[in-house]
């Protein structure tokens, strides 16, 4: 075994044993190694209030540190209130460095918009900065985290990444908000919504009610991505509760800020897979037998088409649409 893939293995093995119990890891003397710092993305002002730091890549790799999604936060007047992490302690810490640059406040509560590895694994950052720190998430989302999600996410990054995480330890968040809590801190008023299954089973959204701003997670996005543990039905509804709210911006786990234009394209992506899976299905159809028809649907051709992951994903989106409808009719 090459020297490499010895590593790899004993970082995998490393992995399953820190689990999500201790804060220090506990590494073997030679495997005691931090991965190189990530590098520093400035933030981009939204509001008042909201900030967000914009991953350029779609996609984890070793050059970019597995930074592929848009940790934000929120700067109220009793403290700074993150949502979503980063995939890394190195992620984590880039944040907190962002953060000084715009506020002196600390870092007063975190929350993880769901249980994938890129929105909580740069926790390990904050409790090592702020010890004392809240991190909340939906009760099913830390479950998920606990019952292998954990694990799981951890060695996705370190494979993508080429061990660029090394060093990061899972850690759990510490409290839960349900969804329809109202959480007041000085001058803010956060409001907490869940709409039910949509990107995962326990998504949360995040609105800034002063500012007229709402982070979405991984609800709403201009890429095809992972939709495993999704639901169609459930995004379109999603999407059409997140209109409602009537924000003026919208905050994406990948992807730039949008208006409200965000969430009409991702409820017709989901309507027009969806609604075209229901009826090929209906009318035999296996899905990749209907692929090529929903692909010239004018939506998908014309503006879908355009999106990151596009081509390779596509199919597998219209697997898993066949599987909720097929799900939907027992
Ligand atoms: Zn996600």
């Amino acid at each position: 075994m090459k020297r490499r893939e010895l590593l790899k293995s004993a970082f995998g093995l490393t992995a399953g044993l820190i689990g999500v119990s201790a804060l220090k890891p506990l590494y073997a003397d030679e495997l005691m190694v931090k991965a190189d710092p990530m590098y520093d993305v400035p933030a981009t002002k939204v509001s008042d209030r909201c900030y967000y730091i914009l991953a350029a890549d779609p996609e984890p790799s070793p050059e970019n540190h597995a930074f592929f999604n848009n940790p934000g936060f929120i700067v109220t007047s009793k403290g700074v209130v993150v949502v979503d992490t980063g995939s890394s302690v190195q992620i984590g810490e880039m944040v907190l460095r962002q953060i000084k640059k715009v506020t002196d406040k600390p870092v007063i509560m975190v929350i993880n918009t769901h249980y994938h590895g890129d929105h909580f694994l740069g926790n390990h950052a904050f409790v090592e900065a702020y010890p004392n720190v809240d991190i909340y998430s939906h009760p099913t989302a830390i479950q998920n985290i606990k019952s292998g999600g954990g694990d799981f996410w951890y060695g996705f990054m370190q494979r993508n990444s080429n061990n660029g995480i090394s060093g990061t330890v899972v850690t759990l968040p510490t409290k839960t908000f349900n969804g329809g809590e109202t959480v007041k801190l000085g001058d803010t008023t956060l409001k907490i919504h869940q709409f039910g299954r949509a990107h995962t089973e326990s998504d949360l959204i995040v609105e800034v009610v002063e500012d007229k701003v709402a982070f979405l997670g991984d609800t709403a996005m201009r890429r095809v991505a992972n939709m495993a543990d999704g639901s169609f039905k459930g995004t379109i509804e999603t999407m059409k509760q997140a209109k409602a709210l009537g924000c003026n911006h919208y905050i994406l786990g990948h992807g730039p800020h949008d208006n409200v234009s965000i969430c009409e394209d991702m409820q017709t992506f989901c309507e027009v897979i969806y609604e075209n899976a229901a009826k090929y299905y209906d009318e035999g159809l296996s899905d990749f037998e209907m692929k090529p028809k929903i692909m010239a649907e004018p939506f998908m051709k014309d503006v879908a088409s355009q999106w990151p992951g596009y081509e390779g994903t596509v199919g597998k989106f219209i697997a898993v649409a066949v599987a909720e409808v097929e799900k939907s009719m027992f």
